[in-house]
């Protein structure tokens, strides 16, 4: 049994609320998620405002949903709103690609470039639902870092990184998508730092063992932002959604095996010179 077993009580001012939003939001939504303990508290404190869950199920072997290990883990339900509960569940995925990026750095770049230095500078964080007191596009505005960001000899930065994941493969896809707020983010940090940014596609899928899934990393693949923006499709509204979204041929991409030559050609620099002749324009 998990020693985690806190409830919210149903007379709490936020029974039938969603755990993620700050100020109350009623929903009768209960969803379910199988944790370790150590994450169902992290979860409770970062991004549910201290609201613990209403209920703590069994317990059984198989994947954490936030931080993938195998492990004892133990249903647990809470009240959440859609929107709040696909960020919630999107954090699994997230730590998985992070940490495809970091796995793959330290195999395959170290060993030929250890001069070079990845850093992590957007950690995902877990936080609660907090009305935004910035648009979208204001805060990209002053953006200056990105997911990674590598650092030379004399740890002078050289370029960002910045993740994409999704289930599918390049080759699989007819069009690359990125919401144009994170295309927003990814030029106006490239405009504040001076610096180029390099986007990663990171593969990642579910495994399942049920009743719990884990997610999973495969392929990778790299462009930089000048390529992507060359091999722009159209901008234009996301089916059955209110954001708008940048389409792109996956010919922009190429498999990260051709990363090293990248990074050996010295082709950042190149890039470098690019960003200071000629600003992005936010869309
Ligand atoms: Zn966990
Ligand atoms: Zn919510």
């Amino acid at each position: 049994m998990s020693i985690f077993r806190e409830i919210l009580s149903p007379n709490n001012p936020f029974w039938e609320a969603c755990a993620r939003h700050t100020a109350r939001q009623s929903t009768r939504t209960i969803n379910h998620i199988y944790l370790c303990d150590p994450c169902a508290i992290r979860l409770t404190i970062e991004s549910f405002n201290q609201r613990p869950p209403i209920y703590h199920g069994e317990t059984v072997s198989g994947y954490c949903g936030l931080c993938n290990s195998l492990n004892q883990v133990t249903l647990r339900l809470w009240f959440a709103c859609p929107i709040c509960w696909n960020v919630i569940v999107a954090y699994q995925k997230g730590f998985a690609s992070s940490e495809a990026v970091r796995r793959y750095w330290q195999r395959k770049i170290t060993p030929s470039f250890p001069e070079l230095q990845l850093i992590e500078k957007d950690e995902i964080r877990l936080l609660p639902y907090v009305r935004a007191s910035q648009t979208k596009k204001s805060s990209a505005a002053v953006l200056n870092t990105l997911d990674f960001i590598a650092l030379g000899e004399n740890q002078d930065p050289l370029f960002h990184i910045e993740l994409k994941t999704g289930p599918g493969t390049l080759s699989q896809m007819r069009e690359f998508q990125l919401d144009v707020n994170d295309s927003n983010d990814v030029m106006g940090a490239v405009n504040n730092t001076q610096l180029p940014a390099y986007i990663f596609h990171v593969q990642v899928t579910y495994d399942y063992l049920p009743p719990t899934r884990g997610a999973k990393s495969g392929g990778l693949w790299y462009t930089d932002v000048f390529t992507l923006l060359q091999h722009q499709i159209s901008v234009r509204i996301r089916r059955g959604e209110d954001k708008k979204a940048g389409y792109y041929s996956p010919q922009a991409f190429k498999p990260i095996d051709q990363f090293p030559s990248e990074l050996e050609a010295r082709t950042y620099e190149e890039l470098r010179r690019r960003v200071s002749s000629s600003p992005f324009t936010l869309i």
